[in-house]
């Protein structure tokens, strides 16, 4: 019904996360509407990502540089370190303010049954960090779901008996995303975080 090239592209937005073929078409003639120079500028921003940004060599955080802006940067408290998911979770625990130490961005979640394992996540750089010294407590922030807590619960048992390993207290929503919790709430369950 519509040209190749649109059909195209609405089979290229579908594939984005949330996006169904209503959204896909309405977002798809969004696009067609729009001065060709706006159009470019979202495809040239998709295009600088995928060239510029990469994983952190330490932490796994998103980065331009060899090194993350918080790795890199010396005002931080490099005894503690956090771990997190994804790149999203480390900045909703920065915008609670309550955190001044290092992050390790797992990359994921163990999950057996979609074929995760310890191997396909950061978990061997994160026990490396530990053995290298220096680190007094690791904070685990993976979400408080299913396969959160099974990543948790991993890590701790490998970490436990090497230094003091934290989980978020409770009251973030159970089943929920981190990234999806307010800063008030996240901010108290890191302030209130407790022995794994
Ligand atoms: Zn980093």
């Amino acid at each position: 019904m519509l040209s190749p090239a649109v059909e195209n592209l609405v089979a290229q937005l579908t594939r984005l996360p949330g996006i169904g073929t209503r959204t896909a078409q309405r977002l798809a003639f969004h696009l067609l509407s729009i001065p060709k120079e706006e159009a470019l500028a979202l495809a040239g921003a998709i295009a600088e990502v995928k060239e510029r940004v990469r994983f952190c060599a330490e932490c796994g955080n998103l980065t331009e540089e060899e090194l993350c802006g918080i790795c890199s940067d010396a005002r931080r408290d490099r005894s503690v370190i956090c771990v997190v998911e994804q790149p999203v979770d480390v900045v909703s625990v920065e915008r609670t303010h309550e955190y001044r130490g290092l992050y390790h961005v797992l990359g994921g979640a163990l999950s057996p049954l979609d074929g995760v394992d310890p191997g396909d996540l950061r978990i061997g750089g994160l026990l490396e960090r530990v053995a290298r010294g220096g680190v007094d407590e690791v904070v685990l922030a993976t979400n408080p779901t299913m396969t959160g807590e099974a990543t948790a619960g991993y890590i701790a048992d490998r970490l436990r008996d090497r230094v003091t390993v934290t989980r978020l207290a409770s009251g973030l929503p159970v089943g929920g995303d981190l990234e999806y919790a307010d800063e008030v709430t996240l901010g108290r369950a890191l302030a209130g975080r407790r022995p794994a």
